[in-house]
């Protein structure tokens, strides 16, 4: 039996037999963990608002072997990202990010750069800026961290670098860029000179300049689609949260840049 302690973002909480709770999170140096909170639905005292999910906390586990659940024994709070619960809209885009990292981490598998981002992301959310020019950039970056980056450089059909020519499309099932030269087979989207120069500049920034950045107009229509349609696309299913911000008006339903 291994005691650990570590940081961690709470992903996800449900009640597990009469008094206990299970608890997903993800930590800074193992990744995604589930563990047994014993007793956390009876008394309150032992876990007071520190399992809640969003909450960032020092967690302590006993791990007994490589795989499984953990015990959880305690848990710190060090964040609980109260001025972010205080509005509805927030807690959709911060709930969005825990779904994407839950359903797109392998369990156990470190990833530090990972909780970095999704640490600065409900950072960021809790500020004044813009949530949906975050939730873009997080999505890109998450992307990127799980393997999945998107191929922003050239043409995967004829290599031409995608500073030159002037029609570009972004193709779902293929990762990356096609120029206007081919026909375009599956789900397209097209995208502006402008919109490709600035998710290659958030895929290169180091993590805490990403945030600065800011997408006009054009780029956060040409974006959310494109992005959220690449993250379904990797999962194979739809995100639950999304449902919320689509209901609170949030976010647009409407896709108008799709060339299905
Ligand atoms: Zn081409």
């Amino acid at each position: 039996m291994t005691i650990r302690q570590d940081e961690a973002i709470i992903l996800r909480t449900r009640d597990y037999r009469e008094s206990d709770r299970l608890i997903t999170f993800f930590s800074r140096n193992q990744g995604q963990l589930t563990g047994i909170a014993k007793g956390a639905r009876r008394s309150k005292k032992r876990f007071v608002h520190t399992l809640e999910p969003l909450s960032h906390v020092l967690i302590t586990y006993a791990d007994r072997s490589s795989s499984g659940l953990v015990r959880i024994d305690a848990s710190e709070l060090k964040n609980g990202f109260i001025e972010l619960r205080n509005q509805v809209v927030r807690i959709g885009y911060a709930s969005l990010s825990c779904e994407v990292v839950l359903e797109m981490s392998p369990e156990r598998q470190a990833n530090p750069s990972l909780f970095t981002l999704l640490h600065q992301y409900l950072q960021q959310l809790e500020g004044k800026g813009e949530p949906e020019h975050f939730l873009l950039l997080f999505l890109l970056r998450m992307l990127s961290l799980s393997g999945y980056a998107p191929n922003l450089q050239r043409c995967l059909r004829c290599g031409r670098d995608s500073t030159s020519g002037e029609v570009w499309y972004f193709s779902i099932s293929q990762g990356g860029l096609l120029c206007g030269d081919h026909p375009r087979g599956g789900k397209v989207y097209q995208v502006s000179l402008g919109t490709i120069m600035l998710l290659r500049q958030a895929q290169q920034l180091p993590p805490a300049k990403v945030w600065r950045l800011r997408f006009h107009r054009q780029s956060l229509d040409e974006c959310r689609f494109l992005l959220l349609d690449l993250v379904r696309h990797h999962l194979e299913k739809d995100l639950k949260s999304l449902r919320l911000l689509y209901q609170i008006g949030a976010l647009e339903t409407a896709n108008s840049s799709a060339h299905p």
